[in-house]
């Protein structure tokens, strides 16, 4: 199922210097591999594969941020670059992002739109190569989908903040070597004006990272606790009081990085996944069975309004338009039909939800589905859940009213939260 957008002159050029240069960094047998639909021989090619060689690899050929500027490593690209680069890494099953995802996605956007020129000198580069890991600390146990009403503190004290607080669901905070952190300078103004964003070094005294088991077995996200950590101000990104435009900046560009994925491609893992609907069909062996037939018939259709949808999206950007309103509905449309596509487990029976080892989605064949299930319930709730994203397009794409906002008016320490 794939519609094919005809290439301008520049554009054709583009792709193909792009997929040459893939050709001569990949290990041998791997294109061959994929032209040919060899499974087989691209599992044992694909066996060699280490994510953070690859990261550095691309990390170096501007190809890993298009549209960043080139003295910060990437290529000055129009839109439609980053548009070709992500349709050629898919169809080469390479990970769009690395393991850097937020790195790569949010905070190097966010250090370009508002850092200092230090800043960016120090940390844009080995964002891209993947030698320095980024997390984003931004929810807290109190304050999620509301996030402006978050809790953690940081204090003025000479040239250093003092923070103090508790982040959570901090996706590989285990890994990473800093941190985008959005924490309250001022309790006494209204929620959305007291908050600073910094550059927080994971490895600083007083962070403490405890990892938090999933369903899958695995642990991708954290808690990360902060004890008297001590932060220069040469780590504030923004002014001190305007942290909430830095952050819509980084959640802006976490919607534009996630919607432009395959859900199923956004694995912390650096996962290089197989077409989806293939997988969906590989877990039903026995496709007589009417009743499978129809969930199958419903999945396929949603995946062509999903194509359809990526379709129209794509060749705006390859138009030169900026990504539109579009990116919330697909963001809910992809996580539901991922779900329903998952849900499919089933069929291929019990041998699916009883695998061996610990961790789904590595192993095996069953583990890897059923990890693929357990994961997919997280994809409506992570990068905004689907009730506030409904949200959103009543407001902003309808016309609809807006929730009434009971902190109207009140400073963030008048508020009524939970912590
Ligand atoms: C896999 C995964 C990875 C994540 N990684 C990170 C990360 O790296 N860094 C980070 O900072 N955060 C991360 N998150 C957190 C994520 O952004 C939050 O889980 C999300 O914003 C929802 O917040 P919450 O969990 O506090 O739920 P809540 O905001 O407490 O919501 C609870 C329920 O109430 C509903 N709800 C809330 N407000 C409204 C409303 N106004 N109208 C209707 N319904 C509403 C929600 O839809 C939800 O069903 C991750 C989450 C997941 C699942």
């Amino acid at each position: 199922m794939r519609w094919a957008l005809e290439d301008t002159p520049e554009q054709a050029a583009f792709r193909e210097e792009l997929k040459s240069y893939l050709a001569g960094v990949l290990p041998r047998g791997w294109v061959e591999a994929l032209e040919t639909r060899d499974e087989e021989a691209f599992a044992r090619v694909r066996r060699g594969f280490d994510v953070f060689e690859w990261m550095a690899t691309i990390g170096r050929s501007g190809y890993a941020a298009p549209l960043w500027p080139t003295e910060h490593g990437g290529l000055s690209g129009e839109a439609w670059t980053q548009q070709v680069v992500r349709e050629e890494l898919e169809r080469h099953r390479l990970p769009i992002f690395g393991l850097n995802l937020l790195g790569v996605g949010l905070a190097g956007p966010t250090i370009i739109a508002h850092g200092t020129e230090e800043q960016k000198a120090r940390y844009l580069a080995k964002i891209l190569t993947g030698e320095e890991i980024w997390c984003q600390l931004f929810s807290e146990p109190g304050a999620g989908s509301d996030l402006a009403s978050l809790a953690t503190r940081a204090v003025r004290d000479g040239e250093e903040w003092v923070v103090n607080g508790q982040k959570v669901w901090t996706s590989i905070a285990q890994l990473a070597r800093f941190g985008m952190l959005l924490a309250r300078s001022d309790p006494n103004v209204p929620k959305h004006e007291g908050l600073t964003y910094f550059i927080v070094d994971m490895h600083a005294t007083g962070v403490e990272v405890r990892p938090l088991r999933q369903l899958t077995g695995s642990a991708e996200f954290n808690e990360v606790f902060f004890a008297d950590v001590r932060v220069p101000d040469a780590n504030r990104v923004g002014a001190a009081g305007d942290g909430w435009r830095c952050a819509r900046t980084t959640l802006m560009n976490e919607r534009v990085a996630l919607a432009g994925l395959s859900i199923d491609s956004v694995s912390v893992t650096g996962g290089v996944r197989k077409d989806p609907w293939e997988s969906a069909l590989d877990q039903v062996p026995d496709r007589t069975d009417p009743v499978m037939r129809q969930r199958l018939a419903r999945v396929f259709s949603r995946q062509i309004v999903k194509e359809t949808t990526a379709f129209r999206s794509t060749a705006a950007r390859l138009a030169g338009e900026e990504p539109g309103p579009e990116g919330g509905v697909s963001k809910v449309f992809n996580a539901e039909l991922n779900q329903l596509r998952t849900d499919t487990i089933d069929a291929a029976g019990l041998s699916s939800l009883a695998w061996e080892t610990g961790v789904a989605g590595t192993g095996t064949p069953e583990e890897a589905r059923a990890g693929a299930f357990l994961r997919a319930r997280a994809n409506t709730i992570e990068g905004g859940t689907s009730e506030v994203l409904r949200n959103q397009i009543a407001e902003r794409i309808l016309g609809l009213p807006r929730d009434p906002d009971p902190d109207r008016g009140l400073s963030w320490s008048e508020t009524r939260r939970t912590t």
